[in-house]
């Protein structure tokens, strides 16, 4: 027998493309000719949440400019040291909704399933930041508990894989529970919530779309976007080739202060997500997190913005404003 290694033993690119990430930031703001001195988190004080951005998503931000609306996404701030009252660990309740297996199950029909802790991106606003992930999440030992859990509900119609970013995990890892999921009479779509396809395209590979679409269930998948600077041409082929197999695509955002919270950013995010075969879907106001006061954008500019996108866009690519709120049945529609 020669040597040579089957190409299931290769690394998948996107893998390597993650261990390739940015991690520390001198090393980004050198990258993005910022100077040295320009402030941060004391590394002490992100340990928890460190930077961490691909460098194909850093590659989409200008050089030299400290406002970019990328850039601002994923710059640990000091600013996210200043203590406020009302932003707390845990802002939407999911703890007291969690059950056993990393499921959360507050709105009727659809369970989310928190998959992984792990991301390809920390995103310094992310609702998530503090879950304590390690102790919750759906780990591969989970799962024969997590989908007795889900098969014992038989009001369950809809599976979301969440986390962390689901696409997180190996594409064998996620077949073998897509096909868990299969065998559950009662469920009939399959939901992803997000991110990768954004900052790390090249995720999206035969693999993911084999799964993806081996499954009885009718796949969906909703993105997170949140700048048209986000969704370049490599993105345009990762949405293409998931359209390609019939797969809906929607996108949900975050209004956030000095990245998106003008009308001509909002308009430019849903002309350009259409352009790339995605609908908007949701604009979530800020959940009152610990560590992201400063994105923070007030209810009624949100409001007004929302209405004024109205005034300018067809319906279809205007999002519904929502805000999460603890014990509600459902997310809370304050605009459109
Ligand atoms: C947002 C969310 C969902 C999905 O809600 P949709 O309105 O169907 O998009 C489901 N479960 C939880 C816990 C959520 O936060
Ligand atoms: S990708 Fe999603 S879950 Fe991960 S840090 Fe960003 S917002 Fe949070």
């Amino acid at each position: 027998m020669n040597a040579v290694t089957s190409p299931q033993r290769l690394v998948p690119a996107w893998q390597t493309a993650l261990t390739e990430a940015f991690t520390r930031p001198a090393e980004l703001l050198e990258f993005l000719r910022l100077p040295a001195s320009l402030p941060a988190l004391r590394l002490a004080e992100m340990r928890d949440f460190p930077l961490r951005v691909p460098r194909g998503f850093a590659e989409r931000m200008a050089k030299g400019n400290p406002r970019d609306p990328l850039f601002l996404q994923i710059w640990p701030s000091p600013r996210e040291a200043e203590p406020h009252r009302d932003f707390v660990v845990d802002a939407v309740g999911d703890l007291s909704k969690l059950k056993a297996g990393g499921i959360i199950h507050k709105y009727h029909g659809r369970a989310l399933v928190i998959a992984t802790g792990a991301c390809a991106v920390n995103c310094r606003y992310c609702f998530r930041r503090h879950f304590p992930y390690g102790e919750t999440r759906a780990s591969r030992n989970h799962w024969r508990a997590m989908l007795a859990e889900l098969a014992a509900d038989e009001t369950i119609e809809e599976v979301i894989l969440s986390g962390g970013d689901p696409l997180s995990l190996t594409d064998d890892k996620l077949a073998e529970l897509a096909q868990g999921l299969d065998e559950i009479p009662h469920l009939k779509r399959l939901r992803l919530h997000t991110r990768q396809p954004i900052v790390l395209p090249e995720r999206v590979n035969d693999d993911l779309l084999d799964w993806l679409t081996a499954t009885r269930l009718k796949p969906i998948v909703v993105l997170h976007a949140n700048h048209a600077n986000e969704l370049d041409k490599a993105v345009g082929l990762a949405t293409a080739r998931l359209r390609a197999a019939g797969i809906p695509l929607l996108n949900q955002s975050v209004l956030l202060a000095g990245v998106n919270d003008t009308l001509d950013e909002l308009k430019s995010l849903s002309e350009r997500l259409f352009e790339v075969g995605v609908l908007p879907y949701y604009l979530h106001l800020l959940d009152r997190v610990q560590g992201s006061a400063h994105f923070e954008v007030d209810e009624a500019v949100g409001k007004a913005l929302v209405r004024e996108l109205a005034g300018h866009l067809p319906g279809y690519l205007v999002p519904r404003l929502v805000r999460e709120i603890a014990g509600k049945p459902a997310k809370t529609w304050i605009a459109w």
